[in-house]
């Protein structure tokens, strides 16, 4: 079978789009779908997708909330109750017109988020302040009918996420839990997938449509642009005073309710696979690689049957890890090493003929190449360790590569030269929008966040006026 195997001709820092798109096929993580823009998701992609699940879903549920699920369809009428929000959701809506061969008396809308049809029913069922706060949170598909070049995971039609949807008596009780949520959100981007994201406020011109103000982690990618990992927004009042959202406070007053939304999606998988990924393929982080390690006896026939015992043996010390012996006879060992750097297994393990005499294995990491030799009796407890320690330095480099990265600019100039090489641009900024789009025009950076603790100390960097945040620009995905 040696040679059969394809790897990837282009290299991540050559073809980026084109490198992106091969290993996610080779690495049978996706596979194209007859409706452009809408993809499968392979089990070793959606494994990491219910890691993601699982820690997040038992987070959420410490703080409250409860799992529901909500219609994929929306009455128009429903959808425009909220102005702003219909406004900026209507150009990527998918409707549903006809029933078999009738043509239905009002369109539906195929969900691109739910707050009006979730809202709708929340208008009925909170009546005191007794039940606030109230906490709500859909596991879902969601449709969003984009019409830029469509990219697997990061810019699909299609997509998963979950949606939180809460309801305050008070803002401050929406705006504190906003930011749990980000946290929790920067928590699965740094101890899920090993990526350092940058936690800050969307600028009025980003915002969620129809938001009070909306909060994100943002994530610069390896090869100098940015994209968004996840949101948690504030509503305000907009959504309670549309859809008539109301409680009655301890003193019998009615009052209008405050309201958040959040959500992850699994553009989250498409990030990490950018992020780690080299020129042998995907790196996957341990704590949500779908096997962790592979064990791949080097057969000859002579031994084989030893080294097969033997390998079966490691297998066994390996339990506690998800653990593979790959004993496929119709392939080389050398065939096998190529596929599971291919896929990203975090650690491979080869055992011989040699080692066999030796009771020892030969232990290769994935993410650096680096090789060891481990003595059969300290194989278990080693490998937990290694595993941790891939984790960790996965994170560490991606964290120095953003601190590398970003430059402060204090000046025009300095800000066109720091967007021309690719940098992650921190500068003081006005946060006006036709400032945002001379920004936008002259260097092809958007602002993606602004800071949450940083105060500006000078004027805006592009048109001098007074600065009133500290705001990171880059091209954004
Ligand atoms: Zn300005």
């Amino acid at each position: 079978m040696e040679g059969v195997q394809a790897g990837i001709t282009v290299k991540k820092g050559e073809d980026f789009s084109e490198w992106y798109q091969q290993i996610l096929l080779k690495a049978d993580l996706i596979d194209y779908s007859p409706v452009s823009g809408c993809y499968v998701i392979k089990p070793n992609a959606y494994f990491i997708w219910e890691q993601i699940q699982a820690w997040f879903d038992r987070e959420i549920k410490k703080l409250g909330v409860k799992n529901a699920y909500f219609p994929l369809f929306i009455p128009e009428s429903l959808l425009k109750k909220e102005s702003k929000h219909v406004e900026g959701f209507a150009p990527e809506v998918a409707w549903v017109t006809q029933g078999g061969n009738s043509q239905l008396a009002e369109r539906l809308a195929v969900r691109p988020t739910s707050e009006t049809i979730m809202y709708d029913s929340f208008a009925r069922w909170i009546q005191s302040h007794k039940e606030l706060p109230f906490r709500i949170n859909q596991w879902c598909n969601v449709v969003r009918w984009e019409f830029k070049h469509p990219t697997p995971f990061l810019r699909a039609r299609e997509f998963l996420w979950q949606e939180g949807h809460t309801v305050h008596a008070t803002k401050e009780s929406a705006d504190e839990e906003v930011f749990t949520i980000l946290d929790l959100y920067e928590r699965v981007f740094s101890e899920l997938l090993a990526i350092p994201v940058i936690k800050g406020k969307k600028s009025e011109d980003e915002k969620f449509a129809g938001a009070l103000y909306s909060t994100s982690c943002e994530v610069f990618l390896t090869h100098g642009k940015a994209v968004q990992g996840c949101t948690s927004h504030c509503l305000g009042q907009n959504f309670s005073k549309a859809f008539g959202i109301r409680y009655l406070d301890d003193k019998g007053n009615s009052q209008f309710c405050w309201q958040n939304s959040w959500g992850i999606s699994t553009r989250s998988l498409g990030i990490a696979v950018m992020m780690h990924g080299d020129d042998k393929g995907v790196v996957l982080p341990p704590r949500v690689a779908f096997v962790q390690v592979v064990v791949v006896p080097i057969l000859f026939e002579q031994s084989k049957n030893e080294v097969l015992a033997f390998a079966k043996q490691v297998e066994k010390l390996l339990k506690h890890c998800r653990v593979l012996f790959d004993d496929r006879q119709d392939y080389t060992a050398g065939w096998k090493f190529n596929e599971w750097e291919m896929k990203g297994i975090p650690i491979r393990v080869e055992v011989g003929p040699k080692d066999v005499e030796k009771k020892q294995a030969v232990v290769v990491r994935r993410d650096t190449g680096e090789k060891q030799i481990i003595p059969l009796d300290k194989l278990g407890a080693q490998i937990t360790s290694l595993l941790e320690l891939i984790q960790k330095e996965l994170y560490d480099r991606a964290k120095a590569f953003l601190t590398e990265n970003t430059v402060y600019a204090g000046s025009w100039k300095q800000f066109e030269e720091a967007a021309s090489k690719g940098a992650l641009v921190k500068a003081d900024w006005c946060e006006n929008s036709s400032c945002h789009e001379k920004i936008k025009e002259k260097t092809g950076t958007k602002c993606l966040t602004l800071s949450l603790s940083e105060i500006p100390e000078n004027n805006c960097v592009q048109c001098g006026s007074p600065a009133k945040e500290v705001a990171y620009f880059a091209k954004s995905y």
